[in-house]
C-alpha cells in the first residue's frame, strides 16, 4: 500500500568534545555495519596518541587543507579550536543511493551549513550528563595541554546552548542507554512520512467491493483448510 524510499539517510552527530561520542559512534556502526558508514574527515590537526590514518582522519597539512577548499573537495569544513576539518564530498551520495546510512560526526558550525545544504538530514546532539563530568572527561583523557582543555572547555560549553538547532538531544549518562535512544530515533526516521514516495492500490476496487459486500466474508485467512 505505502513504498517509502529506500535511500539510506544523513545522521549528523555532534556533541561537546569529551561527551562521548567517540564510543557511541563505534556501538553505532557495530550494530548495523551493513548499512551504515562513518565518513572519515580530513583534519589539519596532529593525530593523537592512538589514533590512525584512514580510521578517525586523514590528516593532512593546513596548506594542503586550504588547497583542497579551494578544489571543492569538501561538503563542508571548519576551523575548530585552532584546527581545520572538513568532511570529504566523496562516497556520501554513492551510499545514500544504495540504502546506507552515512553518519557525519561534525561539530555545530558544520552541522548548520548540512542543514542549509541537506534540510531533512538528520541531526542528534548529545550532551554530558553535566559540565562538571565534561571536565573530567576533558582532562581524564590525558592527551592534551591545560590550555587546549581549557579552549575545548570554553568551545563545548558554547556548544551546549545551540542544541535546540537539532532535531533530537541524547543524554550521555551511560553509554548504551545512548545508544538505545539514538537507535530508535534513527527507526522512527525511516518511519517518517516524508520518506513516502507513492501511497498505491494493492488490490483491484471490484475485488475490495466484493470482500465489503459479501456477508461470508473469511477474516481468517484459512479459506477451506480447516
Ligand atoms: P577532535 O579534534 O576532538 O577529533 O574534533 C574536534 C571537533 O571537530 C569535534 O566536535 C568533531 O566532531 C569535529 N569534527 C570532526 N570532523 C569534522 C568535520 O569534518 N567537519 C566539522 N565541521 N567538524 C568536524
Amino acid at each position: 500500500m505505502i513504498r517509502s524510499k529506500n535511500t539510506g539517510q544523513i545522521i549528523v552527530i555532534s556533541a561537546p568534545s569529551g561527551a562521548g561520542k567517540g564510543t557511541i559512534i563505534k556501538k553505532l556502526l557495530e550494530n548495523n555495519s551493513k548499512n551504515r558508514w562513518l565518513s572519515v574527515s580530513a583534519t589539519s590537526r596532529k593525530p593523537r596518541e592512538g589514533e590512525k590514518e584512514g580510521v578517525n582522519y586523514y590528516y593532512i597539512t593546513e596548506e594542503e587543507f586550504k588547497k583542497r577548499i579551494k578544489e571543492d573537495y569538501f561538503l563542508e569544513y571548519t576551523n575548530y579550536a585552532g584546527n581545520y576539518y572538513g568532511t570529504p564530498k566523496e562516497y556520501i551520495k554513492e551510499k545514500i543511493t544504495k540504502g546506507i546510512d552515512v553518519i557525519l560526526e561534525i561539530e555545530i558550525e558544520g552541522a548548520n551549513n548540512i542543514k542549509k545544504l541537506i534540510p531533512e538530514a538528520l541531526f542528534i546532539f548529545i550532551m554530558p550528563p553535566s559540565l562538571k563530568e565534561l571536565v573530567r572527561r576533558l582532562k581524564g583523557r590525558g592527551t592534551e595541554t591545560n590550555e587546549k582543555i581549557i579552549k575545548r572547555f570554553n568551545a563545548a560549553y558554547k556548544e551546549v546552548n545551540e542544541v535546540t538547532k537539532y532535531n533530537y538531544v541524547v543524554i550521555n549518562d551511560e553509554v548504551d542507554n545512548a545508544v538505545d535512544k539514538i537507535e530508535s530515533i534513527i527507526k522512527a526516521e525511516r518511519c517518517r512520512v516524508d520518506r513516502i514516495e507513492e501511497v498505491y492500490l494493492d488490490t483491484k476496487e471490484e475485488e475490495i467491493h466484493e470482500l465489503l459486500m459479501n456477508d461470508n466474508f473469511d477474516n481468517t485467512g484459512l479459506g477451506d483448510k480447516i
